[in-house]
């Protein structure tokens, strides 16, 4: 079996997410670019996540050919490729359906960096990205549209994709917006969230890319 150690790395990280609640069932996908041979693992369509076991992970190649692996690649292979192909830097992408960035998925509302910690993990705002049905190229160019040079985008009434330099950071960033999203709207119960000063954003934008830099 090519790439054991990875697929089983993704398959953990499932159970991480569905232990969390970040997302349940068939939902979510995860992909991990294998850069030195042009190849991607990406999770198959139609089963349930947390129960995935390596041999279960699909190896694919750009053009969406299974390599490796049963069944079918996830539906949303389309939208894994576009971030590849146009985010050089990215090595993993995660989508899922959390609830507290869900919320701001349905309303159409970008998660803005009310908390320090998420400019330099995240390079910002999470936007949102125009609804488009899932498992479209239009979903998949309005995502790529949406997550700029950051490490997050949500997904119109549907999710949140997140995606990093490899899955521990792809998953990092998921905690991290997931868990400013639960801050954020907590807030607005008790008052109206107070932004971080425009200086310190830029400084800290400035940091982040600094970091993509020299990763
Ligand atoms: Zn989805």
């Amino acid at each position: 079996m090519l790439y054991p150690d990875l697929r089983q790395k993704i398959a953990e990280t499932f159970r991480i997410l569905d232990e969390k609640g970040l997302t349940y069932g068939n939902a979510g996908n995860i992909s991990v670019r294998i850069p030195e041979e042009n190849l991607f693992l990406i999770t198959p369509s139609g089963v349930r996540k947390a129960a995935l076991k390596p041999e279960d992970i699909l190896v694919i190649d750009e053009k969406r050919r299974v390599i490796e692996g049963k069944g079918h690649p996830s539906i949303e292979t389309p939208m894994h490729l576009a971030i590849y192909k146009s985010r050089k830097d990215v090595k993993a992408v995660i989508h899922a359906h959390p609830v507290y960035s869900s919320v701001f998925a349905v309303v159409g509302v970008a998660i803005l960096p009310v908390v320090e910690e998420m400019i330099i993990l995240t390079g910002g705002e999470v936007k949102v990205a125009k609804y488009a049905p899932p498992g479209t190229r239009e979903l998949a160019n309005n995502v790529i549209e949406a997550l700029g040079d950051r490490k997050a985008a949500l997904l119109m009434n549907h999710g949140i994709i997140t995606c990093g330099k490899d899955l521990d950071d792809a998953l990092e960033v998921l905690i991290c917006v997931e868990r400013t999203a639960k801050i954020y709207l907590l807030s607005k119960l008790i008052g109206e969230p107070k932004l971080i000063p425009e200086k310190v954003i830029e400084a800290e934008k400035n940091l982040y890319r600094l970091k993509q830099k020299y990763q």
